[in-house]
């Protein structure tokens, strides 16, 4: 058994944490914070053990928390950190706490490249992962781009450019002073915008462009994707590469499907916890191939939850599990992903 810890239980440590319970070769234990909020109350009810700083106990045993213990206690019993912090919480954690002791560690893409001896996707580059003692899970978007080039490249496919238009939601469903309200805002103001420079740190010979927005919704990011390829591809090439993929589906407007809130209504429908859609979700009317080797999809990315996968094959990699299919195999049995990108499509 592997034993895991999180530091930082929101958005996607709490996710993380619930992932790692249902892995058989993985034990979660325990969960630190800082504030003692209902997140980290409901962990707590749910029989979670929290470890807090030194300087925190008392604000968590007044929010009926009782910890057990600090973090650096908690460091202390565990083979790999999932660090979920706030962008750049991890990098000072890196130097202040984990640097010096024997955990492997993996960062979230809120942190810079740097911070990490390597930047990871599953299905691009996990044997690079091996054995490492920092890993940085590259960030939703830039994990749905990772998967979606790996589709291709994983079957053989030459890539001659990669060109994709990112429509990012404004802000996750708890940040209720996030915006924009009434608006579309350039984020970032120029082109490339930074997903390009991330896609990179895991596939630096690439050749890519990325522009983003924010739009005023919380539910996912959407993608206009555009891959030239070097040799022709067909339409149905072109999706079956897609099928092949795990943590890709494509979903038919014969089902109904022509929005994200009916993505996230699905993933309602379907039971799954949270309504987390972790695989990235191509609308399967929309993917065309024009001109012969140029391919345009829309994609809609369900940005709380897409990264939760890869950060369990990163768990496995850095504790020395060379098999990259076999642990992707695992995660999204345990995860209850789909193994088969056809079911709506
Ligand atoms: P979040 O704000 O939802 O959660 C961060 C948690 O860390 C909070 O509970 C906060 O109290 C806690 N925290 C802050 N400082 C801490 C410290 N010193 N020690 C322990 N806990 C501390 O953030 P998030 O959205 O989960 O983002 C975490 C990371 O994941 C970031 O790098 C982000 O860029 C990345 N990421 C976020 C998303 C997303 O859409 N939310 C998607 C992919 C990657």
């Amino acid at each position: 058994m592997i034993k895991v810890c999180v530091i930082g239980y929101g958005t996607i440590g709490k996710r993380v944490a619930d992932a790692i319970l249902k892995q058989d070769d993985m034990e979660l234990v325990g969960i630190a914070d800082v504030v003692p909020d209902y997140k980290v109350k409901v962990a707590y009810m749910k029989g979670i053990k929290v470890y807090v700083p030194k300087d925190k106990f008392e604000s968590f045993k007044s929010a009926g928390i009782e910890p057990q213990g600090t973090v650096e206690e908690l460091l202390d019993k565990v083979d790999v950190v999932i660090d979920a912090t706030p962008a750049g919480i991890g990098a000072k954690n890196k130097s202040t706490l984990y640097i010096d002791r024997k955990v492997k560690v993996i960062f979230q893409g809120g942190e810079k490249a740097n911070v990490a001896d390597v930047s990871f996707s599953a299905l691009a580059n996990y044997s690079k992962a091996v054995g490492k003692k920092f890993v940085r899970v590259v960030s939703c978007n830039t994990t749905a781009i990772l998967r979606v080039i790996a589709a291709y490249l994983n079957n053989g496919y030459k890539i001659e450019k990669v060109r994709v238009n990112i429509a990012r939601r404004g802000a996750d469903p708890h940040e209720y002073r996030k915006g924009p309200i009434n608006d579309v805002i350039l984020d970032p103001p120029k082109i490339p915008s930074h997903h390009a420079e991330d896609v990179k740190s895991v596939l630096p010979d690439i050749n890519i462009v990325t522009s983003a927005i924010a739009i005023p919704v919380t539910i996912t990011h959407l993608h206009f994707v555009n891959i030239v390829f070097k040799d022709g591809i067909s339409r149905d090439e072109a999706l079956e590469a897609l099928y092949r993929t795990p943590r890709i589906m494509l979903f038919e407007s014969s089902y109904g499907f022509r929005s994200s809130a009916q993505v996230i209504e699905w993933a309602r429908d379907i039971g799954r916890h949270r309504a987390d859609v972790p695989e990235n979700i191509i609308f399967k009317d929309t993917v065309s191939v024009i001109d012969r080797n140029e391919l345009m999809f829309l994609m809609a990315v369900h940005q709380e939850s897409i990264v939760i996968p890869e950060n369990i094959d990163a768990i496995r990699a850095v504790s020395g599990y060379t098999n990259m299919w076999s642990s992707i195999r695992k995660t999204d049995e345990a995860l209850g992903l789909f193994m088969e990108g056809k079911v709506y499509g």
